[in-house]
């Protein structure tokens, strides 16, 4: 038997943050808009593609953005409007999709691998597409390809708002002319080494000799090289599937001690939310499950906002805690999870960018990191509130 071939679709919904809030005010269809912090000390989170068109970049200062762009019309963002719209196109895929990831809040694989035999992979994408369009309003692109590494780099030459479809055998065809900086990895510093070297574009980096780029870039060049062949070998990781982080708590003698178990539930919280920013996630559903003396179980869970942040998912666990709580009963067992877990990349930025906060946990995380997780407590978790 041999191998079926092997289809992925990378979805990308474009400069998602802007598209959001035109969906929202359509008076900012057309205009310059930067979504970020502040005017004098904040970043942009994302910009609109005739923000671009002055210079202005995701990550860079706004003071610098408004210089270059100084009629922008500056926009702070609505966290939980971007949640809703990610949860509405994941659903509308999640309907559709034989199996997906999401791999950050904005964008999702899909594997259409042996569905050729049933529907034509390309025209079902671009209905896909179509529907999420329709009922969301959102710009959306989108590459076809054999793996993912094409897909997604076909889905950056499709935008703003369009697809392409790299059929199986075209794959190195369609790298050649592109330059190397196209591969994930290939920062600046990387970028300049291979120009000087001469290796401007992806047909260059194929026709380099193995052994050369292996000495002069290290087992990286190896890797740049395999890509540089069209060969990339990533699996789509199913959206639901193993996309959780829990932890959980026996107590050695059952517990009725009401402050005790919310100061537990405090301090959990903040070890799980200190492994979801380790692996740079962000968590949409939160579930508390208490288990009694009897070993009767029970638990709740809700969908959030998409976070990281410590105090946002406290008040959410001790809501659910309270909800489950039977204050006639010991408790065993104490547990929480967080699920719907999706990458937190640069543009997942303003999920945590927002003013000193995030510069606090970075210091608490740094601590944990070098002293072990129990260094350093926040006073919340040794003495809970009320
Ligand atoms: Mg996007």
């Amino acid at each position: 038997m041999t191998t079926p071939q092997r289809y992925i679709a990378h979805l990308d919904l474009d400069s998602f943050f802007v598209s959001v809030e035109v969906v929202n005010n359509p008076f900012l269809k057309g205009q310059a808009v930067i979504v970020g912090g502040s005017k004098d000390r904040g970043v942009v989170t994302t910009c609109s593609y005739e923000a671009r068109k002055f210079g202005v970049r995701s990550a860079m200062p706004m003071r610098k953005a408004m210089q270059l762009c100084p009629h922008a019309i500056l926009v702070q963002g609505t966290r939980g409007e971007y949640s809703r719209f990610s949860r509405w196109v994941t659903d509308i895929i999640a309907a559709k999709a034989p199996l997906f990831e999401k791999a950050s809040i904005d964008e999702f694989y899909i594997d259409l691998t042996g569905m050729d035999k049933y529907f034509d992979p390309f025209r079902w994408t671009i209905d896909l597409r179509n529907e999420i369009i329709d009922q969301t309003k959102l710009p959306i692109s989108f590459g076809l390809a054999t793996n993912k590494m094409i897909a997604k780099i076909a889905t950056d030459e499709a935008k703003p708002n369009g697809y392409l479809f790299v059929q199986p055998g075209m794959e190195k065809e369609f790298l050649a002319p592109l330059p190397v900086n196209k591969f994930s990895g290939v920062g600046d510093s990387l970028h300049q080494r291979l120009n000087a070297m001469g290796i401007i574009t992806i047909k260059d980096l194929s026709e380099t000799p193995l052994p050369i780029l292996e000495k002069q870039i290290g087992k990286y060049g190896v890797d740049l090289w395999k890509k540089s062949q069209g060969i990339h070998d990533g699996i789509v990781q199913p959206y639901h599937e193993a996309k959780s982080i829990s932890t959980e708590h026996t107590f050695e003698t059952n517990q009725t001690d009401e402050n005790f178990l919310l100061s537990e539930l405090v301090r959990m919280t903040e070890k799980i939310a200190f492994d979801l920013r380790r692996d740079q996630k962000l968590a949409g559903c939160i579930a508390v499950k208490i288990r009694y003396p009897d070993f009767e179980t029970t638990s709740k869970q809700i969908s959030i906002d998409y976070t990281m942040r410590d105090d946002e998912l406290i008040p959410v666990a001790i809501g659910l805690f309270h909800q489950l709580y039977d204050k006639r009963q010991p408790i065993r067992l104490l547990g929480i999870r967080l699920s719907e877990l999706t990458s937190h990349v640069l543009q997942g930025s303003l999920f945590a960018n927002i003013g000193k906060k995030d510069e606090l946990y970075k210091a608490i995380d740094d601590v944990k990191n070098k002293f072990g997780k129990t260094a350093l407590q926040k006073a919340r978790t040794v003495k809970p509130k009320k």
